[in-house]
């Protein structure tokens, strides 16, 4: 069906992601009038992921302050490869530490494709194949020339958005990905490695219904000159199936910016930074925020709520695990430049613990 872009629109939300999708869904679902614009077209294709996230469980024991996960995360039968109990934290010595985890790992295009399909049916447009160039006041200038109008308008096109670039005066960390889907049978947990196959980061083995997903994020300031690629090899050539996929994207790995709202626009996912920097999930974390800032927008419209509100809300939900995934990265960033040899003695059953506290986003000891 071909529709009509209007003139002006209550929102236009930049990048129809889960952030944007989501946040589309619940304005929508409040009564605003939404459009999303994607350069991408269908949205979530090409895959940049690793694909797993937590179960809703999981989720509401990782993020006790976040309600009414259900609602939330409706992840579709079909965008769910495989369901994971166990997650390996493997040291260099390559002999893991086992927890108990529950996951899903997605069929990450699918996932996406079913969070614009719910957006849709709350009542938002989707225009795709459409890039962003700017935001002048209130209007957003497309690269094919085209100018459209909204009263609020919100950046949710990750770590290029158009928004976050001309008015936001804030750096974030951010570190190189590489992935492939490889074919073979790698049973059922899924793996994070550390150590110095991904300097200031780490490497994951995350196995689907039919082969894996596996790949590492490094902080290039660790690298000691040796290439992003080089490390992705050699650490992708310890497993031996058949390449089917090769991906690339970044992460923004210094957690959330200060200030998520300015005026009439918004930020939110990954271009607010929205990434747990202690274990990379950003999926559900970018839905938590959408879901919060597409609430405000609607109760802003329809009752005059401060759009401010959708920082108060967040810090209230996220704030705790933020703040301490922020610690756990800042750690670990010291304690991954040490030698593998010492490594692989601090990754020991007396401190499982705590490792597992950190990478779950809660203090690692009692004062701090
Ligand atoms: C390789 C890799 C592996 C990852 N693995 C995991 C994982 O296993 N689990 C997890 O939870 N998280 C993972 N993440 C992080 C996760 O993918 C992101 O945090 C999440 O996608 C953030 O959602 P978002 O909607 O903010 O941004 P995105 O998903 O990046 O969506 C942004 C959208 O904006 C669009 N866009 C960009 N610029 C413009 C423009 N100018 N105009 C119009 N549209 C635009 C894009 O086409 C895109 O559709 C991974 C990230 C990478 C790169």
């Amino acid at each position: 069906m071909i529709f009509m872009v209007q003139d002006s629109y209550d929102v236009i939300i930049i990048g129809g992601g889960p952030a944007g999708s989501t946040v589309a869904r619940y304005s929508a679902e409040g009564g605003a009038n939404v459009l999303v614009i994607d350069g991408r077209d269908p949205i979530g294709s090409p895959l940049q992921c690793g694909e797993l996230v937590p179960t809703n469980d999981e989720m509401r024991r990782l993020c006790p302050d976040v309600p009414d996960m259900d609602d939330l995360f409706q992840t579709p039968v079909h965008a769910i490869s495989r369901k994971s109990t166990k997650m390996h934290i493997v040291p260099p010595s390559g002999k893991p530490l086992e927890f108990n985890f529950d996951g899903l790992v997605l069929n990450r295009v699918a996932h996406d494709e079913a969070l614009v399909e719910m957006a849709k049916q709350c009542g938002a447009e989707f225009l795709v194949d459409e890039y962003v160039e700017s935001v002048v006041e209130n209007s957003v200038k497309l690269r094919s020339g085209k100018s459209i109008k909204a009263k609020i308008i919100v950046g949710a096109a990750g770590h290029s958005d158009p928004l976050r670039r001309d008015y936001w005066d804030e750096k974030s960390l951010k570190i190189p990905v590489k992935f492939v889907l490889m074919d073979g049978d790698y049973g059922d947990a899924v793996e994070l490695h550390f150590g110095s196959m991904a300097p200031g980061g780490y490497a994951w083995m995350f196995p689907k219904s039919s082969g894996a997903n596996i790949g590492l994020g490094i902080q290039k300031s660790f690298s000691r000159g040796k290439s992003m690629n080089k490390y992705a090899n050699e650490f992708i050539s310890k497993y031996d199936g058949e390449i089917s996929f090769r991906g690339a994207g970044s992460l923004p790995m210094s957690g959330t910016i200060k200030n998520f709202v300015k005026g009439n626009y918004l930020l939110v996912g990954d271009s607010a930074g929205m990434v747990l920097p202690s274990n990379g999930a950003g999926i559900t974390i970018a839905m938590v925020g959408g879901r919060i800032a597409g609430q405000v927008i609607a109760e802003h419209l329809k009752d005059g709520v401060p759009l401010s509100d959708y920082e108060k809300r967040w810090n209230k939900q996220m704030g705790k695990v933020m703040r301490n995934s922020k610690r756990s990265f800042k750690i670990g960033s010291i304690l991954f430049r040490l030698p593998d040899s010492l490594l692989n003695i601090l990754f020991n059953p007396l401190t499982r613990g705590i490792i597992w506290r950190a990478v779950t986003c809660r203090r690692m000891f009692w004062i701090f």
